[in-house]
């Protein structure tokens, strides 16, 4: 079974809006085994939405059209779709007693134009829409469905999760499908394929994806099958595989973060962090923190940016840095020996580093980073090049720090 969305709207095709529609849809379609062909968007016009919503139509045995669906004059959504299927729209009185109930229950009068979201083409499937006055709907016809729903991200998202997803499966549209994301760490892509590809044998109906990130790569995998025994079948043996030759860099899977992760472990093992950050100035505090509960392992941070932080908040000896300077590994060990020490935690983190886009050299190139890692036990710094550019450095460099501290958790080498 294949789909097409259609995201609608003078705003998306400009720019001014991102579709985020398209993308949300997408997901939940693959989830149930229907495969997206094709994305499309076109503007507030009435006959080129005709066209596009007719070669759809050819091209796609499911139809998922967002926006346009609302009560004023841009909105025509609606006009194009009676056309293509030359259907009539008619009134239902209990939506508009719905839309009514809506109104009153803010204080407000509706306003007559409301009227027309009442009406809906003959034969329609209604979805309802919980946060507004569009309802959702759809047309079966020939074995193709045409649905069509409001433009506002999160009705959208209400309707596709509780009407739309349920009513295709039930459809018996689309094929068993299996999807695991498994997500890495601290290896490069190349070197991730290495491993894995030599002994890994996939059918057609297996697929395996690399999705690289500042933050690590996720390595999706997608089944489809008959049924979904042998979709989770197939999964399985090619995690088991990626496990077998590449375990370690393995933190988790689907919506796991490495910063979420690294903070289980620390609460697991009754352990506290502080960080010493130089050239991330707070972004390893910032992700530490957006984990809900995280003052349950996380204490605080230096921004250590000027030297003068770094010499009378963490007491890093003068002498190292004439000696190494910032960006050195004494410097990090420095660092992060006198952070733990400072906020007497079980570990800390130090991050300094050459961030660019200037303050490189020969010796010290843009990327340079060195990473401290201290406990109750040992410090040690280890060195990193992250590249040359500012913002995917000064991320990468906060990823590779939690994994440090995941690896030295687990003692993996
Ligand atoms: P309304 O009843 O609010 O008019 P509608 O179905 O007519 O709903 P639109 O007018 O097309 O929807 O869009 C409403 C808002 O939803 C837009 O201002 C835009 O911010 C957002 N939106 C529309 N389409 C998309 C899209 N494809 N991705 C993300 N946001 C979108
Ligand atoms: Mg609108």
């Amino acid at each position: 079974m294949k789909a097409e969305i259609v995201t609608v709207g003078d705003e998306v095709i400009t720019g001014h809006v991102i579709d985020t529609n398209a993308a949300f849809i997408a997901r939940q379609l693959i989830r149930i085994g229907i495969e997206v062909r094709y994305r499309s968007s076109v503007g507030d016009n009435l006959e080129l939405m005709e066209e596009v919503f007719r070669l759809a139509l050819k091209r796609a045995q499911v139809v998922i059209v967002t926006g346009g669906l609302g009560p004023t004059d841009d909105d025509i959504t609606k006009k194009a779709i009676v056309k293509v299927f030359k259907r009539n729209l008619i009134f239902h009185e209990e939506i508009l007693d719905d839309i009514r109930a809506r109104y009153k229950l803010r204080g407000m009068e509706m306003p007559p134009i409301n009227q027309n979201q009442a009406l809906l083409p003959q034969g329609a499937t209604v979805f309802p829409n919980k946060y507004g006055s569009a309802v959702g709907i759809c047309i079966a016809e020939q074995g193709r469905f045409f649905i069509a729903l409001p433009g506002v991200p999160f009705e959208m998202e209400q309707i596709m999760v509780d009407d739309v997803v349920p009513y295709l499966k039930k459809q018996r549209v689309g094929q068993a499908i299996k999807v695991v994301s498994l997500k890495t760490t601290g290896i490069v892509e190349t070197k991730l394929a290495e491993l894995i590809t030599p002994k890994l044998k996939l059918d057609n109906n297996v697929k395996l994806a690399y999705l690289p990130s500042p933050r690590g790569i996720e390595l999706r995998i997608i089944a489809t099958a008959e049924n979904e025994d042998d979709a989770e079948t197939n999964v399985r043996s090619v995690i088991r595989h990626i496990e077998s030759v590449a375990g370690k860099y393995i933190f988790g899977r689907d919506d796991d973060t490495l910063e979420a992760v690294v903070g289980q472990l620390l609460l697991d093992n009754d352990k506290t962090l502080a960080v010493a950050e130089s050239c991330t100035g707070g972004q390893l505090g910032m992700v530490l923190t957006s984990v809900p509960g995280a003052s349950r392992y996380f204490l605080g941070g230096i921004i250590a940016y000027a030297n003068e932080v770094k010499t009378e908040q963490l007491s890093v000896e003068p002498s190292i840095l004439e000696e190494h300077g910032a960006v050195s590994e004494q410097c990090a060990v420095a660092l992060a020996e006198g952070c733990r020490k400072k906020f007497n935690t079980s570990y800390a983190l130090a991050i300094t580093g050459i961030a660019g886009p200037d303050g490189g050299s020969d010796e010290k190139p843009i990327g340079t980073t060195y990473i401290g890692l201290s406990s109750v036990h040992k410090t040690y710094a280890r060195h990193f090049n992250f590249g040359t550019r500012r913002d995917t450095n000064r991320t990468r460099a906060v990823y590779a720090a939690l994994e440090m501290l995941r690896r030295e958790i687990l003692d993996l080498s």
